[in-house]
Order: C-alpha cells, then structure tokens, then sequence
C-alpha cells in the first residue's frame, strides 16, 4: 500500500476527498497543487505538512508564499510548479485530480520520476493514452484508475485469468437530462446542467454527464485501462448509480462491483491496493434502493457518446480533438455564451472537420491538435 502521495488538484472534488482517505489511513503527503483557491490550499497545507506546494496563477502563489512564511513549505507557481509537485516530491503515488488536459503533462512527469499514479484526470489518457501507456510500461510504474467505472472493472478482473475477459460493461446515470427530448434541451440552465442526480462532482463533469461525453471519455480512457475495442466496450443507463460497472467474461459470467456513489471508495482502492480497509463511506442497504433499472443510452439526444466512439475508432488525435472541442464548448455554456444543445455540435463539427494523416501521436501533434481545435472554435464564438 502506498505510504506516502502527492495531490495535484488537491483543492477540487476528488482532491479533497484523496486528503480525507489519506487522513483516515495516515497517508503522508508531499506535495499539493491547485489552480488558485489558496484559502482552502492553505487550510490543507497547515493540516498535512506537505513538503512543497503550487498554484498556477502568479498573484495567488505570491500571496500564499507571505501566508505561509511560518511553514519550511517550498511555494511554486505555474505549469512548472506542478510538474515539479509531480515529479520531485518522495510520493511514491501521484494522484492526479486535475480537470481537463492541463493534467497529461503532469502525469507523464510523474511517470518519468518513477511514481506510481492515481487517476482521477480521465483527459490525461483520452488526449495521450497510448503515449502514457507507453511510458507506464517502459517505467515500470503503476496505473490506478479512480474513475468510479474504471475502478470498478479494475476490481471486478481482480483474479480473473488474463484472456477471459470478453467485455466492459459501463454503467451511466445518464446526467441529469435523463429521459429529455432534443427539443427540450435547447433552453436548460446552466443550474439546471450543473444539478447531478446521484454525484457531487466539479462543474466541467458534471456538465460532461448531463451530455453524456463523460461517458463517451470514459469509453476511451477504458480502451486504454483495460486494452479494448470500442465494440468491446457496452454503455447501459443504470440511473440508481449503485452498479458502478462491470465485466463480462468468455463465459458469458458477468461480474459487478456495487456501492452507494461516493467517491472516497475508488480513491481508496487506488491508494491502499491491494488492501480492503474501512472506508469513511456509507454501507450500501440494498433493500433501501429496492430495485436497480438498465435501459439502452438515447443517442439521438445525447449525440457526445457516439462522437468519442467515432474518435476512438479513427485513433490517432482524434480523441484530443473531441476533448479540446468539448472542453471549449462546456466553459462556453458555462459562460452563458452558448447553448446546451451546442456542446454536442461543436464536438461532432470539430471531429468530422479535422484532418490528421501522420503516422504516430506525438505529444507535440496532441498539443498542436488541441490548440487548434480550440482556436478553431474561438474564431466563431
Ligand atoms: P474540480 O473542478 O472539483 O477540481 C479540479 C482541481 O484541479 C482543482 O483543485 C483545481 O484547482 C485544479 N485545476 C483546475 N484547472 C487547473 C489547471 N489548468 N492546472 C492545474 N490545476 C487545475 O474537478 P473534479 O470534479 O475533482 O474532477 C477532477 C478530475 O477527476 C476530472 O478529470 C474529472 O473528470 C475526474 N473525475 C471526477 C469525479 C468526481 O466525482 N468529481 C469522478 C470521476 C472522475
Ligand atoms: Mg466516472
């Protein structure tokens, strides 16, 4: 079990619940990171000593270098920062709960320096999965996923022989449009996007779960986890969130991992693998939920899942494209500059117009491809 972690985007959703987990089973940490609440980031700094600190903005780390002067705590800022809190503490794990792709460069930080990851930031393998899967392998670390689905496939094939595996099956709440026409979509609130029915996550998830790309980035971020094809990879609604996925074997056996959605169970999974320690979450009472729903995903409404399978098959760049468009589109809705229904247009547009005839991915055509997809879409908004 790991001993000691690093934290980056330690002040967000899956950040602070990594800390509760590691307060719990008195796991140190080395580093945090944020992008710029250093309220909060001081709080946690004060509470778990950490040998080193960032925040991407300038004005903030100056601020939180004269709030924190009576700590021996070294205060970084910027994308250097983090990829120093990534590589240069002595964590033997690096969790990574940044949001967005800000989080690949990170982690293959991490990965060079020889620590072992937890992953929560699913844009890091849907933008760079086969460059991260090359360096896991040539390092020799290890990769746990955090992402609830992930995490409970990477549970369920727990002693399972090598080739039985047939499928994943990915369960979906389907966000909170459920069961929503497209001609009903076109005039929801952002509060309305931002109200999940079953999870509190941060705002970028839970818009991309109410269009479903949190599913559709999941179905590649599993491609690269578990080595499957996008037909090898099943999305089935199951709106009680208490199935968190599952596998199906060559014998047709289906084996699932269950829980009441909260987080802090992967996380910790991830963190003290292969252990099963007492947890701070609730017990699952299978007789308080009753019964358990599936229903096929509507892609005719909720376009962004079969536009990520689309990327998938065609490879190379093109999920870091799905991704930059869809991460433009959502901080747009955001804005208030576009609406809902958009998203799922501005991702399908930027995938079918793209071009990309190389042969291999290299970190510079992921960057190249994701500034100009993004640019792309500035231009017209
Ligand atoms: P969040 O918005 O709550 O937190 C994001 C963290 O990253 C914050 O600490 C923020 O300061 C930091 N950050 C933001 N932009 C940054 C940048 N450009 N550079 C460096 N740091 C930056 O997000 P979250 O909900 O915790 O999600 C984090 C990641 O975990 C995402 O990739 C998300 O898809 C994934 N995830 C989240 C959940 C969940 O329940 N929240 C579940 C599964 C997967
Ligand atoms: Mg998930």
């Amino acid at each position: 079990m790991t001993s000691k972690i690093a934290v980056l985007g330690s002040t967000g959703s899956i950040g602070t619940q990594t800390l509760e987990v590691a307060q719990m089973h008195h796991i140190q940490v080395t580093a945090l990171t944020a992008n710029k609440n250093i309220r909060l980031l001081e709080q946690q700094v004060r509470q778990f000593h950490p040998k080193m600190v960032c925040v991407m903005d300038m004005g903030a780390a100056a601020q939180l270098k004269i709030a924190l002067r009576d700590l021996p705590v070294e205060v970084y800022c910027g994308e250097e920062g983090i990829l120093r809190a990534a590589a240069e503490s002595d964590a033997d794990m690096v969790v990574n709960a940044i949001v967005g792709v800000a989080g690949l460069f990170p982690t293959l930080a991490a990965i060079r320096a020889g620590k072992n990851i937890a992953l929560a930031n699913k844009e890091t393998l849907v933008a760079g999965g086969s460059l991260v899967m090359k360096e896991i392998k040539s390092r020799g670390v290890k990769l746990y996923p955090v992402d609830s689905e992930h995490s409970a496939i990477f549970q369920c094939l727990q002693g399972c022989p090598e080739k039985a595996l047939k499928k994943v099956i990915l369960t979906a709440s389907g966000g909170s449009f459920y069961g929503k026409k497209k001609s009903e979509l076109e005039n929801v609130s952002i509060k309305q996007a931002l109200t999940h029915p079953n999870w509190s996550m941060g705002a970028k998830i839970t818009v991309d779960s109410s269009t479903m790309m949190n599913k559709g980035l999941e179905v590649i971020e599993a491609s690269w986890l578990f080595g499957c094809s996008d037909e090898q990879i099943d999305v089935v609604i199951h709106r009680e969130s208490i199935i968190h996925s599952m596998i199906e074997l060559e014998d047709n056996a289906i084996i699932a991992q269950l829980g009441v959605p909260d987080m802090k169970i992967p996380i910790q999974y991830a963190l003290t693998y292969p252990q099963r320690l007492p947890s701070p979450s609730k017990e699952l009472d299978l007789t308080e939920i009753g019964a358990l729903h599936f229903s096929k995903p509507d892609d005719e409404t909720f376009p962004c899942l079969g536009i990520c399978r689309q990327a998938l098959r065609l490879g190379g760049v093109y999920p870091a494209v799905a991704n930059a468009a869809n991460e433009a589109a959502v901080e747009l809705f955001l804005a208030g500059r576009i609406k809902f229904t958009d998203i799922g247009e501005i991702v399908g547009n930027a995938v079918s117009s793209f071009r990309w005839e190389e042969e291999t991915v290299t970190l510079d055509s992921i960057t190249a491809a994701d500034k100009e997809t993004r640019a792309k879409i500035k231009a017209y908004y």
